[in-house]
């Protein structure tokens, strides 16, 4: 199949959507607790000797590479929390043919990591940060790390300038009742350290085992909350797949929106993640993936790992949250997966798949 477009052939799926981005989480352990993600204090861990090595990571990235990604982003659960982070970007980036080598953090770690990642290569890092008061950040979070993550959104942000590369985004996740009123705090706190603010709606994926419809705050009420504040929003042109919508306030403060709960852009989502052991998953809501760790130690070869990618994805067809908005709200109230299951199967989790 061939995706209509007037560029080289480019492997699409069933719903022509190319493959262009992968998520690569790098361990599925995590130093936060935070409440939508990892609610619980232990959980069901990957083997750690089931975790790829950087060279194997090197050999599968190639791979999809050579299929069409062009943008990397290392996720985790917490992706500094794997020991040489730096020499595993080193590798990626200097990947002919990548775009974008990307991180996403928790940033805890971040003021230690961020100088060595951008010199190794790294083009951008997003922050998660849900809240900008300390208890409540302890409370979200089971840590009180609130300090740590600031002075990583500090180190990360002139470590960025130094090497040319940012600008610095950060993601927070909007929950009502919890963070809802620090909208505007979380917009000034961004603007004030040069970065630019993602505001994501609540997802009910894995272990998100709170959620309901009623805590997630929609992209609408969002912009009508800023638009009182602030006045006249603009939203700005698409640029390009990314879930984020942008929009401009009048002071030209750029922000914006991950509607990924009520409009989800699985039309175009050109997305696919690989767990920390290999395992690849063309949806963030797929039952179930398919294993790359396996062909690669029993000595795949190159074209053999590229067939396998390219046969799977020409068979996607996934719309995970478009499908979860569209079933009725009795349906819809009860949990995405079971906890036992979530037990059975740590790759039904959200924190292992990389979020
Ligand atoms: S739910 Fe699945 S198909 Fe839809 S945007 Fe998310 S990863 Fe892509």
């Amino acid at each position: 199949m061939v995706a209509p477009s007037g560029e080289a052939r480019l492997l699409v799926d069933r719903f022509s959507r190319a493959l262009r981005n992968l998520r690569l989480s790098v361990t599925d352990r995590c130093n936060l607790r935070c409440a939508y993600c990892m609610p619980e204090q232990e959980y069901v861990w990957l083997p750690r000797e089931q975790f790829l090595r950087f060279e194997e990571l090197s050999v599968l990235v190639d791979a999809f590479i050579g299929l069409g990604v062009e943008r990397l982003r290392l996720t985790g659960g917490e992706p500094l929390l794997r020991r040489g982070l730096p020499q595993l970007v080193a590798l990626l980036a200097a990947k002919p043919g990548l775009r974008e080598l990307a991180l996403t953090t928790n940033g805890v770690l971040l003021e230690e990591f961020a100088e060595p990642l951008f010199a190794a290569g790294l083009d951008r890092v997003s922050v998660s940060l849900d809240t900008l008061t300390r208890e409540r950040f302890a409370a979200l979070t089971r840590r009180d790390d609130l300090d740590r993550v600031r002075a990583g959104i500090a180190a990360a942000q002139r470590a960025g300038e130094a090497h040319g590369r940012g600008p610095l985004k950060l993601d927070s996740v909007i929950i009502r009742g919890t963070n809802d009123d620090e909208i505007d705090a979380l917009l000034e706190y961004a603007r004030e350290v040069g970065g630019e603010v993602r505001f994501i709606e609540y997802m009910d994926v894995g272990g998100a085992t709170r959620w309901s419809m009623e805590r997630v705050v929609p992209r609408r009420e969002i912009l009508d909350r800023l638009e009182a504040r602030y006045g006249r929003i603009e939203a700005l042109p698409e640029r390009s797949s990314a879930p984020a919508e942008r929009f401009a306030l009048r002071d030209g403060t750029i922000f914006g929106i991950i509607a990924s709960t009520t409009a989800p852009f699985c039309s175009t989502c050109d997305r696919s993640r690989l767990t920390a052991d290999g395992i690849w998953y063309r949806c963030l809501y797929a039952r179930s993936g398919t294993d790359l760790r396996g062909p690669l130690r029993q000595g795949a070869t190159a074209e053999g790992l590229s067939a396998l990618i390219a046969d799977a994805w020409r068979s996607r067809a996934d719309r995970g949250a478009e499908e979860r908005l569209h079933l009725a709200a009795t349906e819809r109230a009860r949990r995405l997966v079971a906890p036992i299951e979530l037990r059975g199967d740590p790759h039904l989790e959200m924190h292992t798949r990389g979020g």
